[in-house]
Order: C-alpha cells, then structure tokens, then sequence
C-alpha cells in the first residue's frame, strides 16, 4: 500500500480514490459547460494535447495526442457531414468510453475520445503521472485503430446522411 498523493489514504490503484474521481468528474462538467457554450466559434487548432500522429483515414483527417494523462484520438469531419456542428453526446457512434470532445475549425469539426477512462491504464512509463493501476494499456497503434474505427463510422454515417437527403427529396416529389 502506499499513500494517495491525491487523497493521503493508503490505496495503490488510481481507480479506488474516490475524492479523485469526484474532482476529475466536477473539473470535467465544468470544462464541458465552457467548451460546449462555444461550440460556435471557431479554433485555429482545437487540441490543446501533445500531437503523436495526424493522418487520413476513411478520407477524414485523424489525430493522436497525449493529454494529460491518456492518449486521445480525434476525427475531423467538413461541414455538411451530419456530426459537423454537433456537441459529443449528440453523435451517436461507438468508440471507447464514448465520445468526450467536440470542436471547430474554419476546415472542419473535431471529434474525439480519450483512453483516461476508469478501467484504462493510466501508466507511468509514458506520461509520468506517478500512478498505476491494472487497467488497459493503450498503445499509439491501438488509439491509431481505435480512431481509424471512428473514422469508419462517420464515413458511414455520410453515406447514410446522403441516402436519406435522397429518400427526402424523392418523398418529396
Ligand atoms: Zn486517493
């Protein structure tokens, strides 16, 4: 056992403090509420995350990033896609631990997850945070697929936008 630094109880796992858990979750309603009040607005580039690797996939631009304790994977989608414009909870798709990131470009809407969830290894090998608990390690190349899996589902998501734009104006005639 050794003492939380977080919470000075005696736990060895991040997933057994409760005040941090608590306080993650109060930082993050709050830093949601800011962001989502200014979802309209337009950001040079949104990610405030040390960048591992940005490419395309499924013809969206993908990113990899380090953030403060996981790694993060974003996918940007142009206007006219459905998700474009939308807030993460509004976007039904599936990725790990669900959507928790939504912002805009002049180019296009970035949406993205993280590998911080409770159940998911935040290590000390890679970001220094001083913590270990016997989660999932994700790697670069498992967050890479994981985005790619995300990129899928919105080209999927255009296509089925596209069909039912169709149906629309074909219902409409
Ligand atoms: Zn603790």
């Amino acid at each position: 056992m050794r003492t939380c630094p977080f919470c000075h109880e005696n736990h060895d796992v991040m997933i057994d403090c409760e005040p941090m858990k608590k306080s993650l979750a109060r930082m993050r309603a709050k830093m949601d509420a800011y962001k989502k009040e200014k979802l309209d607005e337009e950001h040079e580039w949104p990610i405030q995350e040390h960048v591992v690797k940005l490419w395309k996939a499924h013809g969206f631009p993908c990113a990899v990033c380090r953030g403060m304790v996981a790694l993060c994977g974003y996918v940007q989608v142009p206007k006219g896609h459905p998700a474009y414009g939308k807030w993460y909870d509004d976007v039904d798709v599936d990725v790990h631990g669900g959507l928790t990131f939504a912002q805009r470009t002049k180019d296009g809407h970035w949406l993205g997850f993280d590998c911080g969830h409770f159940g998911d290894w935040w290590g000390t090998v890679e970001n220094g945070h001083g913590f270990e608990h016997p989660g999932k390690i994700w790697t670069v190349e498992d967050v890479v697929q994981e985005t790619e899996n995300l990129a899928r589902q919105f080209a999927e998501m255009a296509v089925a936008g596209a069909n039912d734009t169709r149906k629309e104006s074909q219902d409409g005639q």
